[in-house]
């Protein structure tokens, strides 16, 4: 694994498992505010994204501004689920414990939604001090800011990072900063992470890919 100096997960879908609980929160708030959504609409259309694209992307079609506390009431109804639902996602702590490389988190996420998802699932440990959150930058994936800013700080050139992601936004923002993009086909349907330089539908098929891409 010469070629590469660090490996940048995202966090959900990625390290946690909170993308079949977010979508469906996200769904019911939007229906619940006469913007009828389903989880899969969620999946689909906002899936990887801030919460600043959903409105983005929804007042135009709405024809008027989302609750003032719209990102309050989504962290409340997420946070609550989580606690009792949430898990890792499956094979990823066994690959970290694998992997030789330096590490780092960098999600669309708040910085205490990714605290708090992360030591749900027992994984913060492993990354406190190394998290960086779209708050640190100014724009979010798409863009690639958030995977620049973590590259920067973490000290390794862009093009010796590998982007680990599960979301069509990551993806892009992996390859406009010039990195390697491991596309993670969870909830995603694979044919939506086809910019990704691979696409894995297991996290046991992490480590290989990263040994095969480093010799290539
Ligand atoms: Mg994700």
């Amino acid at each position: 694994m010469a070629r590469f100096e660090l490996v940048i997960f995202d966090n959900d879908g990625v390290l946690v498992d909170s993308e079949p609980i977010a979508n469906q929160v996200l769904a019911d708030l939007l229906t619940g505010y006469g913007w009828p959504t389903t989880f899969q609409d969620s999946v689909n259309t906002y899936l990887g994204g801030t919460l600043q694209h959903v409105r983005d992307l929804v007042e135009p079609q709405l024809g008027r501004p989302l609750p003032a506390d719209f990102e309050d009431q989504y962290h409340e109804r997420l946070f609550a689920r989580i606690e009792t639902e949430l898990t890792a996602v499956p094979g990823v702590a066994d690959a970290l414990d694998r992997i030789d490389l330096p590490t780092c988190v960098a999600s669309s996420g708040s910085h205490p939604r990714i605290e708090r998802t992360l030591k749900t699932v027992g994984l913060y440990d492993r990354f406190a001090g190394r998290i960086f959150s779209a708050d640190d930058v100014t724009r979010g994936k798409p863009f690639p800011d958030l995977f620049l800013y973590a590259a920067e700080q973490s000290g390794s050139a862009p093009d010796r990072c590998v982007v680990i992601e599960d979301s069509p936004y990551g993806v892009a923002a992996g390859k406009a900063a010039g990195m390697t993009v491991i596309g993670y086909a969870g909830v995603t349907p694979a044919d939506r992470l086809q910019d990704a330089d691979v696409i894995i539908a297991a996290m046991t098929e992490l480590l290989p890919e990263l040994d095969r891409l480093a010799s290539r």
